[in-house]
């Protein structure tokens, strides 16, 4: 089996076929996370979850480019009280041109859902483009002021090794996706260790080249095993396997 540890099938680019597209998810031996990145994106993973009796995630959180909205902290945490909810996010930073303006904003409301994060405690999933020193500076503060470490997944990963080096020094895990056919990660996938590399596919986003169709779907995590299988010369099996119990052991499924 393998668990796509990043989708996104409770946005609008599924709102006519959601359940489908989980059915055949599941029927191929696919678990899912669905993440959210506003309020409504965070409640629909929530109610997508809970119509299923394993195998189906979510995860609650605003995301950056989001900041200069209010975040609902009351909100969130009611939402997190449900079992299906596995982690925090997604939540980070994002200084892409059209949202470093708000960088302040971002960083603000990154802390406030740190806060929420160490109450309920639950695992973040961490979004990050182009502010990894940044990202790294405030994480470091956070494991160092606090007794209880932070857990959670860079999703997304395509920083540098020495960047990669820090969050695994911090123990966290990198999420690879479909961006891997995009950029050449391969050094950074060879060196991480096997036990901290989850796999995702930012659906619908990112689709992989060898997908037969042009939106992005969890069952097409299959093609970044594999990928990283090659990577690794390793079996697709034992990628699935590893890749599988680090997202079980990371989100407690
Ligand atoms: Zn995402």
């Amino acid at each position: 089996m393998l668990i796509d540890t990043h989708a996104h099938v409770n946005f609008n680019a599924y709102k006519d076929d959601a359940g489908e597209i989980i059915r055949r998810s599941l029927d191929n031996d696919t678990w899912l996370i669905n993440v959210g990145s506003q309020y409504s994106t965070s409640k629909r993973a929530v109610e997508l979850a809970e119509k299923y009796e394993r195998g189906v995630y979510a995860a609650i959180g605003l995301h950056p480019i989001y900041a200069r909205d209010k975040f609902d902290y009351k909100k969130y945490e009611q939402l997190a009280q449900s079992s299906k909810v596995v982690a925090i996010g997604e939540v980070g930073l994002d200084y892409k041109e059209e949202y470093a303006s708000f960088k302040g904003k971002q960083k603000e409301l990154f802390l406030e859902q740190l806060q929420l994060v160490r109450k309920l405690p639950l695992p973040v999933i961490f979004h990050c483009r182009m502010a990894h020193k940044d990202l790294i500076t405030i994480l470091d503060k956070q494991q160092k002021a606090n007794k209880e470490q932070l857990k959670g997944v860079v999703h997304c990963f395509t920083g540098s090794w020495a960047q990669a080096e820090k969050y695994l020094a911090m123990r966290l895990y990198l999420g690879f996706n479909g961006i891997i056919f995009k950029m050449n990660l391969d050094d950074i996938i060879k060196k991480a260790p096997l036990d901290k590399i989850l796999i995702e596919t930012d659906c619908p986003y990112l689709t992989p080249p060898s997908a037969s169709t042009e939106r992005n779907e969890p069952i097409c995590v299959r093609y970044i095993a594999e990928k990283i299988a090659q990577i690794r010369s390793i079996s697709y099996e034992e990628i699935s396997k590893i890749t599988t119990e680090n997202a079980k052991k990371l989100f407690n499924l």
